[in-house]
């Protein structure tokens, strides 16, 4: 019977049991030691692999665990890949973001996350030159109103600054920024659809007599 772990799966969304596919070792005298493990999720089927670094071979507690892919800090929202629904662009570029967010890239999150909020103003109301236009013409076009393009403002301005003044956002401001720009998506590619399939659905009102 080949050996099992506990180890975090993100598809299963916690800790299953795992079977260990293959387990190596690799030791550098000038540095660490490393031993890795090609783990197989017994709940899902998906593989990963685990490297825990120690400073040598005897240490118990390792100094380092390292895991590919980059453990999920926040899923894809279901809609990300709906065809035909939200534009190419900002799909690619909210897979993009999310990568960053895997990788603690949070800079990256953050200019990435502007990014998306300038491509689904542009996709709407085209590109007027700079920002501020631009939001205006998409305030303008009933995309957002008054309350919201403040917030859509601060998320903006959240990538200017991790852009040009080195802004570091911690975990909880990066997930306002992404509430933010799936918010904005949301409103704009998605509820319009639903409410018009809702709308075939719910029973008309029968006219007084
Ligand atoms: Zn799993």
């Amino acid at each position: 019977m080949s050996e099992t772990t506990k180890a975090h799966c993100d598809r299963c969304g916690g800790d299953t049991n795992h079977e260990v596919l293959s387990f190596n070792a690799s030791e550098n005298p000038e540095y660490f030691f490393s031993t890795f493990s090609l783990l197989k999720c017994l709940g899902c089927g998906e593989i990963s692999l685990e490297e825990h670094v120690s400073a040598t071979r005897e240490q118990r507690d390792g100094i380092l665990e390292i895991r590919y892919p980059p453990r999920v800090t926040r899923k894809m929202p279901g809609w990300w890949c709906s065809k035909h629904v939200i534009p190419k662009t900002v799909a690619q570029l909210m897979l993009e973001v999310h990568l960053a967010l895997r990788n603690h890239s949070t800079r990256l999150a953050a200019m990435g996350i502007r990014a998306v909020l300038e491509a689904v103003m542009i996709d709407k109301v085209s590109d007027r030159g700079n920002f501020k236009s631009t939001l205006d013409a998409f305030q303008a076009a009933g995309y957002i109103g008054v309350r919201h393009r403040n917030v859509v403002e601060v998320a903006l301005e959240a990538g200017h600054a991790s852009m040009h003044r080195a802004w570091q956002p911690n975990d909880k401001e990066l997930n306002a920024l992404m509430d933010i720009a799936e918010s904005v998506i949301e409103s704009v590619y998605l509820h319009e659809g639903q409410a018009a399939k809702l709308e075939e659905s719910v029973p008309r009102r029968k006219p007084p007599k």
